[in-house]
């Protein structure tokens, strides 16, 4: 028993960071737009979470919420031992990742061909690609209680009315990001890029994506075009236009890509194309494919907002009248 628990926390420590490396490396991944090594990475690190949960209950660190809430409040202290390497240790996944770094030896992420949909047993945390069996050879649990890692959802599993409702929201939330900003504070870079050229290159890529999500309507599995969209880099030249045009221009190519999605059905939605990277993928991929960076982008403006008004504010400081002050520090 003893022993028992001494292995128990062995693989507690392992594969909680493993768990942490391989979760790490699949946002960078993502970041680097190497989205099916992503998804690798994404796998491997459910592995390595489903194993760290089943440690942490044999050690009998689980009980009822009264109790863990008390042993929480307490500090929990697990007991730190040697882990041995906490990464590459499957035989499939050091194949998967050869096959990775072999792509990335190309400069590029892998395809859909040399990387199938994957799966992991959420009870013992055994990892499949290709077609999942009915059970796990390991555990016995059936394929429905796998977490799946699908070519298909690698952009996100956000379904149709979700993915409708983001691309409704984002000229208001970028409308918001922009306001009350003058003109040189919007053309002004910060970390590199300045808010007009954000949303000059949200509109490049929305016009991207509505001429591929067009295709895969209009046509029977279409090759998918340009497997460079435009970059960031190359919206500079946005810092010079008025920002009333490139608002106008945001929300006039959102409502013609909202009108030609609206009221689809789930089989539409379903339509495919071919993608040089992600192979045949539905609409609903390209969608999460939109969303996903918008989201990024969105973020990044937010940020560029908060830093902007503070470097304003740091110029032109907002005395306030002093009887105000210690009711907003009461209000805290
Ligand atoms: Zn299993």
């Amino acid at each position: 028993m003893i022993h028992d628990d001494e292995e128990a926390r062995r693989l507690l420590c392992s594969m909680s960071l493993g768990y942490t490396a391989y979760h790490v490396w699949a946002t960078q991944a993502r970041r680097e737009r190497k989205y099916n090594i992503a998804r690798l990475l994404e796998a491997l690190s459910d592995v390595k979470r489903v194993r760290a949960e089943r440690a942490f209950r044999t050690l009998g660190e689980v009980g009822k919420t009264l109790a863990n809430i008390e042993r929480a409040l307490a500090g929990l202290e697990p007991e730190t031992v040697a882990t041995g390497p906490v990464t590459g240790t499957g035989v499939l996944s050091r194949e998967l990742m050869g096959r990775a770094a072999h792509a990335l030896s190309e400069g590029r992420d892998l395809t859909a061909e040399e990387l199938d949909d994957l799966y992991v047993c959420g009870s013992c945390g055994e990892l499949m690609e290709g077609v999942p069996p009915a059970s796990c050879a390991e555990c016995g649990t059936v394929r429905e209680g796998f977490l799946s890692f699908r070519v298909a959802e690698a952009m996100g599993t956000l379904g149709p009315t979700n993915l409708v409702r983001r691309l409704e929201q984002a000229p208001e939330t970028v409308r918001a990001l922009l306001a009350d900003l003058d003109d040189e504070l919007l053309s002004r870079p910060v970390g590199g890029h300045s808010l007009k050229e954000l949303l000059g290159h949200l509109t490049d890529m929305d016009i991207v994506f509505r001429e591929r999500a067009w295709l895969i309507l209009e046509m029977e599995n279409p090759r998918l075009p340009a497997a460079h969209p435009p970059t960031l880099e190359k919206a500079a030249v946005y810092r010079n236009y008025p920002i009333g045009d490139l608002f106008d221009a945001f929300t006039n190519s959102r409502r013609q890509t909202l009108n030609l999605l609206r009221g689809l059905t789930p089989a539409a939605w379903h339509r495919t194309g071919y993608h040089a990277i992600f192979g045949t993928i539905p609409l609903t991929h390209q969608g999460n494919w939109i969303v996903d960076h918008e989201r990024g982008h969105l973020i990044e403006m937010a940020q560029i907002r908060h830093d902007l008004l503070e470097q304003r504010d740091q110029q032109r400081p907002i005395v306030l009248p002093p009887h105000l002050v210690p009711e907003i520090l009461e209000g805290e």
